[in-house]
């Protein structure tokens, strides 16, 4: 008998096994449809076997073997089993999970042949000075031809509205399409600039490498590590010239941004215009997905670029893995299989033998330690690339002592009017959307309250609404105190909205843009901001940490940064860490060109270590200081924890739950601490109640001991209306 054990996306940790009709073969990877219960379900071959544990008329029969696409390959088969295995996440869930969309669905679905569009004969003879000024997309299109043959992909890279106009110049005659020609196979380069000493160093420290290698690049922004990941790529692309080595190879590259890809996929292209380079992120569509996914496990996508989930793609050539802004918390998946991107990225390149690279300006805690302790290897970059860039003057202004205007003190409101007169550009960085993040009652001291969580209602004035941040919930502003009618109710604290009213108010002729989750919503409304950043149709601009992240906006030479100080005395040991980290980055955006920056942070602690360190471009410094401290307090990077969360509509059935899996726990007498149940952060979400386990150990070994024997104990306990998770390494 011929039986295959299918991974199927059901939340159970095992295999199911079928039989294959006679005369069928399948391989480990193949996609197979297979019944499951009264449904028929899409799952992937994990092993081909002779005989079931099961009795031979108990096992159903696969359906189809699902062809078109070739199987997943050995590799990330076994990286999959690692991730379910070290995230105790079940098997099947994690293998579907790997796979875009269309590919857990049973409909057909094959590698399209890639088109180009070129200039027709009448196209390449028109003359664009005629075609009407408002068509800017269709000029665009056609300016950008003139210069060759390009992709779909490309031309949208050159406005959001690009597949409509290329409809339209279809049509009429103008671009027609024309077969891809074949890969080259050396890379052209625009190679932009002669390397700093340091980074040849960098890059020669990756290239002479032999096999696996973690590097850890860790350079103050506007030191050019976009620079060093080209330069490597270059190198990674050519065909090896030893004998029996490999052909070009093919580059990974992380980034933590959803909103950065396009850019970076622009820059990227021009950077190596033969190469073919896919994006690989949750913006596309579920088709787009499937055929980049597609190219690049064909291996002819040579360059890939993707947000966290992209780590799990097919690369049979993959020869080095980039991940840029490593300390980026997005790479941290927060639901189902809570994986971090990052350090599967770390497995995977170790998996295969080849190098890595983890790029940040501020590296993570954990990262920086494992560079101290020789685990990976510490590339630095202490000057700015461009021999006129200067770090940015950071100051504090003491709000203890100073006046203030809807948040606004009177020095940031001095320098942003400097910066208007001189025709500079100005940021405003607070981390709250929104108008106010509370609405109270001066006579009674109501406070806009969530009815489904334990969070406030955050003031929305445009809107005249009252929003939940946390569960979703609105309602209308209220008229009077609905405690005790008392008609004046005050927001209180400040957000996007009123820091943007404020400023308009006090500089009328200013064109301020807030740039927040709220003014952004709308896709391409984004992009149409960027660019108009860009052009500097903007003198001001008012956002959250949308705008902290890689920019570069050349006229930018001023940052104010509000409210910081919420993340210093947090319960939760990482903020200030990430705040550190958020500061530094958007500090990172002002003077980025010949003009010198200037970045004024408001706060009530101006002597804090964390602000010292900042003003004096000291990360290292402020590193030792929390390494201490954590390994004093016994945190990580010191230890490894996993977090058992539950939440459940009734209280007493989660917090029950929690505490018989703490009962085992201890049962268990392993060599782990335990630690007593506890709230979350927001203890009522969404009219759930949160609460979780924290288990550390200071070997990871030992904690994942731990919880292979404690896993079976959870799933044994009674949980019917509550829903838990296991997080290992949370954050
Ligand atoms: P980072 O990624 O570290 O923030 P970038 O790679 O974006 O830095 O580089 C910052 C700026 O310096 C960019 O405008 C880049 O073109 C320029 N640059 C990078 N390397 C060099 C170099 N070797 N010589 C001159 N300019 C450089
Ligand atoms: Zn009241
Ligand atoms: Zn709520």
């Amino acid at each position: 008998m011929s039986v295959v054990r299918v991974a199927l996306d059901v939340p159970l940790s095992t295999l199911f096994d079928y039989t294959l009709a006679h005369g069928t073969a399948v391989v480990p990877g193949q996609r197979v449809l297979v019944p499951f219960g009264r449904k028929q379900m899409v799952g992937v071959v994990m092993e081909c076997a002779v005989d079931s544990e099961l009795a031979a008329t108990r096992i159903k029969q696969v359906v189809q073997v699902l062809e078109g696409v070739p199987p997943l390959p050995d590799e990330l088969l076994a990286l999959l089993r690692f991730c379910s295995d070290y995230y105790h996440h079940p098997l099947g869930a994690t293998v579907l999970l790997a796979l875009p969309a269309r590919l857990r669905s049973s409909q057909p679905v094959t590698l399209r042949e890639a088109a180009q569009y070129t200039l027709s004969d009448s196209g390449r003879s028109l003359d664009l000075s005629q075609l009407p000024k408002r068509k800017v997309v269709q000029q665009r299109l056609l300016t950008a031809l003139q210069q060759g043959a390009l992709s779909a992909a490309q031309l949208r890279a050159l406005s959001p509205s690009a597949p409509t106009a290329l409809k339209t110049l279809l049509q009429a005659g103008w671009v027609e399409i024309c077969a891809v020609p074949a890969a080259p196979s050396t890379f052209a380069f625009n190679n932009a600039h002669t390397l700093t000493a340091q980074q040849q160093q960098a890059v020669d420290a990756v290239t002479q490498s032999n096999g696996y290698g973690c590097f850890l690049l860790h350079g103050i922004t506007g030191s050019g590590k976009t620079e060093i990941y080209v330069h490597l790529m270059h190198h990674v692309l050519q065909p090896c010239p030893e004998p029996g080595r490999r052909e070009g190879g093919q580059v990974l590259l992380l980034v933590p941004e959803i909103n950065l890809t396009p850019q970076l996929e622009n820059y990227f292209r021009n950077r190596f215009p033969d190469a073919e380079l896919v994006s690989l992120h949750s913006g596309l569509s579920d088709g787009e997905r499937t055929q980049n996914w597609l190219r690049a496990q064909s291996g002819r996508a040579r360059i890939v670029l993707g947000t966290r989930l992209a780590v799990f793609t097919p690369l049979p050539q993959l020869a080095l893995i980039i991940v840029d802004e490593e300390h980026d918390s997005s790479y941290k998946q927060q639901d189902g299989l809570r994986y971090s991107a990052r350090d599967v990225a770390i497995f995977r390149a170790n998996q295969r033998g080849v190098p890595i690279v983890l790029g940040s300006a501020t590296p993570s805690l954990e990262s920086y330690y494992n560079a101290q302790i020789g685990r990976y290897r510490l590339l630095r970059l202490t000057q700015r690339a461009m021999a006129q860039a200067r770090l940015p003057e950071i100051r504090c202004i003491n709000t203890s002592n100073v006046i203030m205007q809807h948040g606004v003190s009177e020095p940031l409101l001095k320098a942003l009017a400097e910066r208007l007169q001189r025709g500079e550009q100005s940021l405003i960085f607070i981390n709250r959307r929104g108008y106010a993040p509370v609405l109270m009652c001066t006579a009674c001291g109501w406070l806009s309250g969530c009815s489904n969580c334990a969070g406030k209602l955050v003031l929305h004035l445009n809107d005249r609404l009252l929003r939940c941040h946390h569960c979703g919930h609105q309602e209308r502003v209220p008229h009077a105190c609905p405690s005790c009618g008392n008609a004046d109710l005050q927001p209180v604290g400040i957000g996007t909205q009123r820091v943007e009213s404020a400023l308009q108010e006090h500089f009328p002729q200013a064109r301020i843009l807030r740039v927040d989750r709220d003014s952004t919503r709308n896709k391409g409304a984004w992009n149409v901001m960027r660019q108009q950043i860009q052009d500097e149709a903007v003198d001001i601009l008012v956002g959250t940490q949308m705008l902290a992240k890689g920019h570069d906006f050349p006229n930018l030479t001023l940052v104010g940064v509000l409210n910081p100080d919420s993340a210093l005395y947090s319960s939760d040991f990482r903020a200030s860490e990430k705040l550190f980290a958020q500061l530094a980055q958007v500090a990172g955006r002002a003077g980025r060109a010949d003009k010198p920056g200037e970045v004024l942070i408001q706060t009530a602690f101006p002597d804090h270590p964390l602000f010292r360190a900042l003003r004096a471009h000291d990360y290292d410094t402020w590193a030792q200081t929390l390494l201490a401290e954590r390994q004093s307090a016994g945190f990580p990077p010191f230890v490894y924890q996993a977090l058992l969360r539950a939440e459940g509509k009734q209280k007493t059935e989660v917090y029950t739950f929690l505490q018989q899996a703490q009962e085992a726990a201890v049962a268990l007498n392993m060599p782990v601490e335990v630690y007593g149940v506890v709230p979350a952060a927001l203890p009522r979400r969404a009219n759930h109640y949160l609460a979780h386990l924290l288990v550390q150990s200071d070997k990871r070994k030992l904690l994942q001991q731990f919880l292979h024997t404690w896993r079976p104990l959870l799933d044994a306990l009674p949980a019917q209306k509550l829903r838990w998770s296991l997080d290992v390494d949370p954050l």
